[in-house]
């Protein structure tokens, strides 16, 4: 039996992935309608509710959590019972935006220059620090583009302490890139690595829309650089499970944006185009199972379904289209849904950008 800590639709594809190899799940969520309660027992309750945890505990063998803003605590406390993977540490070193940043820095990962800030002085004296323009992020809770601010002049610097409000802020130096990529790597329990072929991800107003792995011109140094980054906080972090690594490709190499302890996103296209999926190699990990292959079976192109649905039985008649639906109630900037083509040739790809009113490459 596997706890998850988080009931949404990251939890519902780890359930559908671990059901095939025989685990049956408890998901602890507030939300009574959660998309992963079809996959598995329900307990309905707030993620720091004694109680809750406590029965969780008892009923798994390996808790793990599907959200990072789980309270650490949570994940803390149910530690000595069962195991929790992937480890608490990890999960706190990615809560704090800054906390993030300093591990990416003692590991000598490159990143933005970036510096902290809980009072206007030190916004003002951090800005000064990283230089202009920077970007501006709520140091907790940020996701999906929310809580940040770029900041191009001295005099727009004044009023963002206010619109972010946050406790804490990260300063971060605007990184002019290339493109956007991502690496999802895992490690087992017995401390073996895999790594996916690197993602290459296309954002709109902060949110994810598209992804395709293998990304395009992927040249094995690159992969490997991605790869060295993904390793070094794996084994620094003592990890089990998935992990996944925002990259920005600059002229002059990677830069870290962020790390996320769970499956992501990005690594969607794993269930349709790898061996192995990122929700499967997530439950063999944390099962202390053997990993799966990461090799891709074919090029992916995935698309996410976001605010409401498209037409789904147009969807439904795209020869080879793999449709994934959340079952959930369609809101602004919500992910409703995934879709995913494999070997796709550009008409293909463009019908269904149409389909799904993307805006055309
Ligand atoms: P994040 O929440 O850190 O993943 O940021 C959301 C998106 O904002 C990223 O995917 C980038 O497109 C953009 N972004 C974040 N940080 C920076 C930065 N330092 N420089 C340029 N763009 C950024």
């Amino acid at each position: 039996m596997i706890g998850v800590l988080g009931g949404g639709q990251l939890g519902r594809m780890l359930g559908l992935a671990g059901l095939r190899l025989g685990r049956r799940f408890c998901f602890l969520d507030p939300a009574p309608d959660a998309p992963a309660a079809a996959v598995g027992k329900h307990i309905v309750a707030p993620f720091d509710d004694r109680a809750a945890l406590d029965e969780l505990a008892s009923l798994c063998d390996v808790v793990t959590f599907e959200f990072e803003n789980v309270p650490a605590a949570s994940a803390r406390r149910l530690d000595p019972d069962v195991p929790v993977y992937p480890p608490p540490q990890a999960l706190e070193a990615a809560q704090r935006r800054p906390e993030e940043k300093r591990w990416f820095e003692k590991l000598g990962i490159p990143t933005a220059s970036f510096a902290s800030a809980t009072n206007s002085k030190e916004l003002r004296n951090g800005l000064e620090n990283v230089g202009l323009p920077a970007m501006v992020k709520a140091a907790v809770g940020g996701y999906d583009g929310k809580g940040q601010r770029i900041v191009r002049d001295a005099i727009a610097a004044g009023d963002v302490w206010a619109t972010i409000g946050a406790e804490e802020v990260l300063i971060e130096r605007l990184v002019e890139f290339e493109r956007e990529l991502s690496i999802i790597a895992v490690r087992s329990g017995r401390g073996k690595t895999a790594f996916y072929p690197l993602v290459e991800n296309h954002h709109r107003d902060g949110i994810l829309r598209m992804s395709v792995s293998p990304a395009a011109d992927l040249s094995p140094e690159l992969q490997a650089e991605a790869g060295e980054i993904a390793y070094a906080l794996l084994e620094a972090l003592d990890y089990v499970g998935v992990l996944a690594v925002e990259l920005f490709q600059t002229s002059s190499g990677l830069l870290a944006n962020e790390m996320a302890p769970r499956v992501h996103n990005s690594g969607h296209f794993s269930i349709d185009a790898s061996c192995s999926s990122q929700f499967e190699n997530h439950i063999r990990a944390i099962s202390n199972l053997p990993l799966g292959s990461t090799e891709p079976v074919g090029r992916a192109t995935m698309f996410n379904l976001i605010s409401e649905l498209p037409d789904i039985e147009a969807l439904l008649r795209v020869e080879g289209l793999r449709v994934h639906l959340y079952d959930k109630q369609p809101r602004p900037g919500r992910k409703l849904g995934h879709v995913t083509l494999v070997d796709a040739d550009d008409r293909s790809v463009d019908h269904v950008r149409r389909l799904l009113s993307e805006p055309m490459s």
